[in-house]
């Protein structure tokens, strides 16, 4: 028998047939993605650059200009997850050793911060507590005394389960002469967003929260302002596959007549998004803003009248896509999102960052926004609180 070269046998593990569980994902994300753009992603793969994938890509283009509400031609996909995005809008739009202001009230700004620190930006933030937001005025004052060239707010903080107020910060950054910077991957499509109105200029978002698409892709726009800045920069950002000079061309945004290969993009993954941005437009943006509303405020009622207390007290403050409640005096929260998930096939999920051990965490998003969703999860907390372990406290 000829001597074979293998060192390394085919992995046993290998041999069996794979099947995902079948679950309800009432976390903070991934959300599940209903059976429509499941079948999407499963199309035939083209090329990258075969024209009817620039044709998609400029379909995604529209879907994202709607969902952000923007004007702005600079508007891509990128591949990738909402951390990409966010390294896209850092990488691009701030230079070493250029300013920048980020608003922590979960994890998301200290997020943000260290990665502006790793481009060797001077980083400065506004701290509060988890469950909080921030004034005008505080914002206004800090922008005053730090005078960053971009300032990160998140709109929709996942975390701590806030939506943070957005009127009139535009404004205030560009009386500073600042780029305002909004992280909407938690909230776009279940709470309202106005990218052009409220003076954002760099917005992104994720594919696998409201869209309910597969985790991988992500949304992201630039403003005219912001392209100002981010094409007349001394240097080259760090990432070359995130350098927006590049992605520009890629999408067609830059006016150039040659798409110029950069990267293989995740062909399956764009046919989901486009998917899932043709579902959001049927159904029309202000009433999935209506719905998420409508849903998470059945879901806070049914919690109080179980005798759970939500976390944010500011009800208007209260993000419509991921409650935050307090964890229940007297259990272990890791016994009760275990007991859900092994009795109810159900996923919630406890805290982040500031609010580990805090709070549970309960998303509702884009399909999964529905009073029967709701319905199913005040039934599986019944049950948790009846049979997990309570200590006599
Ligand atoms: N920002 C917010 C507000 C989020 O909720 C998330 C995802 N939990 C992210 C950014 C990061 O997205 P991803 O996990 O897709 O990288």
């Amino acid at each position: 028998r000829a001597m074979s070269s293998i060192t390394v046998q085919p992995p046993k593990c290998l041999q069996k047939t794979f099947v995902a569980p079948r679950r309800h994902m009432f976390g903070p994300g991934p959300s599940n993605v209903p059976p429509r753009i499941l079948a999407a992603g499963a199309e035939p793969i083209i090329g990258h650059m075969h024209p009817e994938m620039l044709e998609i890509m400029s379909d995604i283009k529209s879907g994202i200009q709607y969902a952000f509400q923007t004007q702005n031609n600079m508007t891509i996909a990128v591949s990738g997850t909402g951390h990409t995005a966010m390294e896209c809008a850092i990488f691009n739009a701030v230079e070493p050793g250029e300013g920048v202001l980020t608003a922590v009230n979960g994890i998301w700004g200290e997020r943000a911060a260290e990665m502006a620190e790793r481009i060797g930006a001077r980083v400065n933030s506004i701290v509060t507590t988890a469950g909080g937001y921030f004034t005008s005025e505080e914002i206004d004052r800090a922008l005053a005394k730090h005078k960053p060239v971009l300032f990160f707010l998140t709109h929709g903080e996942s975390s701590t389960g806030v939506v943070h107020p957005l009127d009139g910060i535009g404004d205030i950054c560009h009386k500073h002469n600042c780029l305002f910077l909004v992280d909407c991957v938690a909230s776009m499509g279940g709470a309202p967003l106005h990218m052009d109105k409220q003076g954002i200029d760099i917005l992104y978002s994720g594919s696998q929260k409201v869209l309910n698409a597969p985790p991988g892709t992500a949304p992201i726009s630039f403003s005219e302002r912001a392209c100002q800045k981010v094409f007349n920069r001394k240097t080259k950002p760090v990432s070359f596959f995130l350098d927006m000079t590049w992605l520009a061309n890629y999408w067609g945004c830059d006016g150039k007549p040659a798409r110029i290969y950069h990267h293989t993009a995740p062909v399956s993954a764009f046919y989901s998004l486009r998917e899932s941005l043709a579902i959001l437009a049927e159904q029309g943006l202000e009433n999935s803003w209506r719905r998420h509303k409508e849903v998470a405020e059945y879901f806070h009622e049914g919690l109080e009248n179980m005798g759970l207390k939500l976390f944010v007290k500011d009800k208007n403050a209260r993000l419509p896509t991921v409650t935050t409640i307090v964890a229940p005096p007297g259990y272990d929260w890791k016994e009760i999102t275990s007991y859900i998930m092994k009795n109810h096939n159900l996923e919630i999920s406890g805290g982040l960052g500031p609010s580990v051990g805090q709070v549970l965490r309960v998303g509702l998003m884009g399909g999964n926004s529905s009073k029967a969703s709701v319905d199913m999860v005040l039934e599986a907390l019944r049950d948790a609180l009846r049979y997990c372990h309570k200590s006599k406290v």
